[in-house]
């Protein structure tokens, strides 16, 4: 059967990477992305340059319609979907609680939560079984911060992520004799733009040097743990966390 697979915010960084790698794999690949249709478009050339098969679609994940819509594009341009990758997530600039107010921690939320809900949901009615589907795997992009919290600096995504690890744990379970996998992977201090637009470029640097490995990890390493999962040789897994941050 035809593996295809959506990747939530695959114009850079995790995603990027994950979408590349996945097209290697032979995955028609839905490169989703929210505002900046040169990157996703720079992504999907390069794909089609090494003869693979890509195609952008654009949609904010945190509006319900928009992630419809964008389903419905997938079907029809590369047919029954059968991986999703729940990349996409935001990360606001370092702040202590007392600075936290309703618009940040509520645009944490719709995306990194609300946002992964919903393109869960799609996936589901598409793979389930019961649904007339085949089955299929969903990965999603948790993080680091859902164990050790992010003190002093982002609580409010840390608890994001946290609720991600709940959603992660509570699909498997509800889907798994539908046919359908959900698994997490959750990086450490991966070397993306993230930082940078939350505020601390180098961050990474100074962080990494701090583990047990001594260094901040690269974006293809998370792939290569997300294509696993969504892969055959992961076919006994389901509602696992693997992570990826250096040891720590
Ligand atoms: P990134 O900022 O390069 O990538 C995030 C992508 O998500 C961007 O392309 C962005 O445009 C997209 N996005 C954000 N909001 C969106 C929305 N509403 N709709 C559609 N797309 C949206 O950062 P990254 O490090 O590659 O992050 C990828 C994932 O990895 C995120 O979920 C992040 O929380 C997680 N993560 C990253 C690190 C790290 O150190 N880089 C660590 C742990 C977890």
């Amino acid at each position: 059967m035809q593996k295809v697979a959506v990747v939530t915010g695959g114009s850079r960084g995790i995603g990027r990477a994950t979408a590349l790698l996945l097209a290697r794999e032979g995955y028609r690949v839905a490169v989703n992305y929210r505002s900046n249709q040169a990157a996703a478009d720079d992504v999907v050339a390069q794909i089609r340059a090494a003869g693979g098969q890509a195609h952008a679609f654009a949609a904010d994940i945190a509006d319900e319609a928009q992630v419809v819509a964008m389903f419905a594009a997938v079907d029809e341009v590369f047919g029954p979907l059968t991986a999703l990758v729940n990349n996409a997530g935001i990360l606001f600039k370092q702040a202590r609680v007392e600075e936290l107010d309703a618009a940040r921690i509520n645009r944490v939320l719709a995306i990194n939560v609300t946002g992964s809900f919903l393109c869960c949901r799609e996936a589901v009615k598409r793979m389930a079984t019961r649904h007339g589907g085949s089955g299929g795997a969903i990965v999603n992009v948790s993080s680091a911060a859902s164990r050790l919290g992010a003190p002093g600096e982002y609580v409010d995504y840390a608890a994001s992520k946290g609720a991600m690890d709940s959603l992660t744990t509570g699909l498997s379970l509800e889907v798994a004799a539908q046919g359908i996998r959900v698994n997490s992977v959750r990086p450490g201090l991966i070397y993306t733009d993230i930082h940078a637009d939350g505020g601390e470029p180098g961050r990474v640097d100074r962080l990494g040097a701090l583990l047990p490995m001594q260094r901040g990890g690269q974006p293809e390493e998370v792939a290569a743990a997300i294509s696993w999962l969504l892969s055959d040789a992961a076919s006994y897994v389901t509602g696992s966390f693997i992570d990826l941050a250096g040891g720590k």
